[in-house]
């Protein structure tokens, strides 16, 4: 049998078949307006699944989220803020839209999030400046929870408020709790290469009901209020819509699922790689971390493989393998090349002998079997 060779996403929507159900649901009732119940009912569904009695507001996507989180901890221009360097950029940039400096923090190599150290650190040398950081930023990285334990206790004992970017993590855990339940304010991401999506959107979660009625506000244009349309602050268009909250709704209904496929994948490369020598698929350091491997990461040691992750790229490249190159540290970024930085090279090396596969609960088995005959090739 000829193998089709239509192109192999690293994380594409995948979506459950109940949708279209909700948002036809949304066209019937001509709630086609951002909001509407859709969008209270995704807020309970995602309060329902994260537990410890969160409160959760629905953006418009992760930024919007993390931007709002950081106007609610009040941080203003000539602040500095505390971010893990190696991230996606929007991690960093609502730092930059609010005025305030990041201040980038080095990976640990275990999961290869924030490490505590330098966070330490960090926060040790912008004290000895008198420069109190007014938040720390970590990110599960492709869906490995960071060191949860230690990054709160130094939040805690520096009593600097943690932001936890759960944009890759939905349905991980970390000592059996929820990923998403962490921070002093939590965010989530619904893009749509996301783990699960709503075609693009966000969530910002807290243990505070007041922190979730501030963000709604906020996102509403903060309108106070009065039967007239009444300002005392400035405000944002950062709702989530009803359309886009039903295809959430529905979406989670098989998060677990997809998760559970995700892992499968996760497995797959592990057996894939098993005998390879210089092959080392990310994968948790112990049982206290539970990873939605949202996406798939190997790293390749060029001595003992004979390969590097480009080489590889490319060769997957030729048959329509998509893969891609761990996140390039914002510390390395042109648009930071300014900003301060504390740490060793771990991020830096990460970035260089990285490379993410393709990860989605929908591979079928004869992709699989595509990236599986690929690899053999190489060889
Ligand atoms: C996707 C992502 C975001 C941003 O989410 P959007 O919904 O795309 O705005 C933030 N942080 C990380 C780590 C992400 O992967």
């Amino acid at each position: 049998m000829k193998m089709n060779n239509t192109k192999i996403w690293l994380s594409s929507p995948h979506m459950g078949g109940s949708e279209q159900t909700f948002v036809d649901e949304a066209f019937a009732t001509n709630w086609v307006a951002p909001l509407g119940p859709h969008v209270n009912g995704f807020e309970q569904d995602l309060e329902q699944y994260l537990g410890e009695g969160m409160h959760v507001a629905a953006l418009s996507s992760g930024t919007a989220a993390l931007h709002l989180a950081l106007i609610i901890l009040g941080v203003k221009s000539g602040d500095e803020v505390i971010c893990q360097s190696m991230t996606f950029s929007a991690s960093a940039n609502p730092i930059v839209y609010q005025g305030a400096t990041p201040i980038f923090v080095d990976s640990e190599l275990e999961t290869w999030n924030m490490c505590p150290i330098y966070l330490e650190e960090a926060i040790k040398a912008r004290l000895a400046k008198g420069k109190k950081p007014k938040a720390i930023i970590a990110v599960h990285l492709y869906g490995m929870p960071f060191k949860a334990d230690e990054i709160i206790a130094i939040a805690k004992r520096y009593e600097i408020p943690l932001i936890e970017d759960s944009a890759e993590a939905l349905g991980s855990t970390y000592k059996g709790k929820k990923c998403g339940t962490f921070g002093d304010i939590s965010i989530l991401s619904f893009n749509g290469n996301k783990i699960i999506t709503t075609s693009g959107g966000g969530a910002l979660a807290t243990k505070e009901r007041s922190t979730k009625e501030k963000a709604i506000f906020l996102a509403t244009q903060a309108r106070d209020k009065a039967p007239h349309y009444q300002h005392s602050s400035i405000g944002y268009n950062y709702r989530l819509s009803n359309i886009c909250a039903g295809i959430g709704r529905a979406q989670m209904q098989v998060l677990d699922d997809h998760v559970q496929l995700r892992r499968n994948m996760n497995q797959f490369y592990s057996d894939l790689f098993m005998d390879w020598e210089g092959v080392s698929v990310f994968t948790e350091p112990s049982s206290a971390f539970y990873s939605n491997h949202w996406l798939s990461c190997i790293r390749m040691d060029e001595a003992l493989s004979g390969l590097n992750s480009e080489k590889i790229r490319l060769h997957l490249e030729k048959n329509n393998i998509e893969s891609r190159p761990l996140w390039k540290p914002m510390h390395l970024q042109p648009v930071f090349k300014e900003a301060l930085y504390y740490g060793a090279s771990v991020s830096e090396g990460l970035f260089a002998t990285g490379l993410c596969l393709p990860s989605g609960s929908n591979l079928t088995l004869e992709e699989k079997q595509r990236i599986r005959v690929a690899f053999k090739q190489l060889v």
